[in-house]
């Protein structure tokens, strides 16, 4: 089926001049093909000039920010020039810490009057020791509208320290933001073009990438002829991320050059969870081809890995079935708003709390444990978190009793009686391990953890 397929070498240095103003190269300072603040680290002198460069910095290298900010905060990690996790400022009074942990802006205080004239006050704050330092500093003051004696301290603290901690948990939250979908797809339009940059040059230099070019540099022509829809696209990205086992933690882009819809179609997938295509060219006539560009965002500062396949057309053209342009201005912006909502409201808090099973699961192996009775119930605790807090996420309600029944059922009981003594780490334990996730995730989604 494939007459190619080939790593392909790094061809950027052939590039002379800047693709967009035709400016010499190469250019003082290096260009991310990945930008940074999606965890992009390596550089290029050899793709474009540096007034190019910084003209992309004011408004299209942000344009993804709000989305990538999010992942990254559930996954727990930063791109390169962010001095730390990003937080998750949100609408009412929390901000989301790295983990997507809920936390309050400030100690919250709430009023209610009761009918007998009396006012009643709750008092919510992070934790205890932020409670005290309240109590000390200048916010207790602040709400009684005068100095506290130490009597009303002492009191308080009192409360304080007898008081149950209440974990509010990762939930669908309120949060809105300007989605920019012309910047977001210029955006797009710029790393797919780099990215053809330096594997194969002469695709970038060519007419037929001149408008697309135009649209990414300054901004011309409307990019609703440009952005696209492809929901039916070989899904090399997500294959790849499968295959490989790449999690969140990388970048990519796919070219699909196809002679039967005659347009090349680039795909950018951001941090596996953002996806954008766009038209690089129309009037293609040539062979079908996939080129696959992927990088990570560990900073290795290392360049991306790509892989190229040219099929042989008398076997097989790529057919790039449902290739749709954004219609009415009604759908593209419900369609974005579904997308935003999807991210915010569930994949993310998803995410986080996958993030703090596999990161539980890790700490735990790290201790080298044997399977007896009390690890197990380590194992067994991180489990139910898990499904108890998919429950919460998805509004669907989890029974823990049931859940816990379950998970014993399909291989927690197993584990003890048969592989008693092995560490967790043991390649028949962790598939066990999975295959429990996997069946109690299938009986999550019938419903079958509910019942009480
Ligand atoms: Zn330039």
């Amino acid at each position: 089926m494939f007459s190619r397929f080939e790593k392909l070498s790094r061809r950027a240095s052939e590039l002379k001049r800047c693709f967009y103003c035709e400016a010499l190269l190469p250019a003082t300072s290096g260009e991310h093909i990945f930008n940074s603040s999606w965890g992009g680290s390596y550089k290029d002198k050899n793709l474009i000039c540096c007034q190019c460069n910084s003209s992309f910095s004011n408004s299209t290298d942000k344009a993804f920010l709000i989305y990538v900010q999010a992942v990254m905060n559930s996954w727990i990690f930063k791109g390169e020039r962010h001095d730390e996790v990003p937080k998750i400022v949100l609408e009412n009074e929390y901000f989301l810490d790295p983990g997507a942990k809920l936390k309050l802006k400030q100690p919250l205080i709430e009023d209610e009057i009761l009918p007998d004239g009396s006012i009643k006050s709750r008092l919510t704050f992070n934790s205890k020791s932020e409670a005290k330092r309240w109590i000390q500093g200048n916010g207790m003051a602040n709400w009684l509208g005068r100095p506290a004696s130490e009597e009303e301290k002492e009191q308080l603290k009192k409360i304080i320290i007898e008081a149950q901690l209440n974990i509010t948990d990762a939930k669908p939250q309120p949060t809105s933001t300007q989605l920019n979908l012309r910047e977001q797809y210029r955006s797009t339009a710029h790393t797919i073009l780099k990215c053809l940059g330096f594997f194969l040059p002469e695709w970038v230099q060519g007419d037929l990438t001149k408008p697309i070019r135009e649209f990414a540099r300054y901004d011309k022509g409307d990019w609703r002829t440009f952005a696209i829809d492809t929901k039916e696209l070989f899904p090399i990205a997500e294959q790849a991320t499968r295959v490989l086992g790449l999690g969140v933690q990388q970048n990519s882009v796919e070219v699909y050059w196809s002679s039967y819809t005659k347009m090349v179609v680039g795909v950018l997938t951001i941090l596996d969870r953002i996806k954008r295509s766009v038209v690089i060219a129309q009037d293609y006539c040539g062979s079908d081809s996939i080129l696959y560009i992927v990088e990570g965002t560990h900073g290795s500062k290392k360049p991306p890995d790509s892989v190229f396949i040219e099929f042989d057309h008398k076997q097989f053209s790529l057919p790039l079935f449902n290739v749709q342009y954004f219609s009415s201005p009604t759908n593209i912006y419900q369609y974005f708003r579904d997308e935003f909502a999807d991210l915010m409201g569930t994949r993310y808090p998803i995410d986080a709390i996958t993030a703090r099973l596999i990161q539980g699961i890790e700490k735990n192996n790290k201790k080298n444990l044997k399977i007896d009775q009390v690890s197990l119930e380590e194992y067994l605790n991180l489990f139910l978190t898990f499904f108890l807090d998919l429950g919460k996420i998805t509004g669907n309600f989890v029974d823990r009793t049931t859940s816990r029944y379950k998970l014993l059922e399909y291989g927690f009981a197993n584990l003890l009686h048969q592989h008693s003594g092995k560490l967790y780490t043991d390649p028949d334990v962790e598939s066990i391990m999975t295959l429990v996730f996997k069946q109690t995730l299938k009986d999550f989604h019938s419903g079958g953890l509910s019942a009480g």
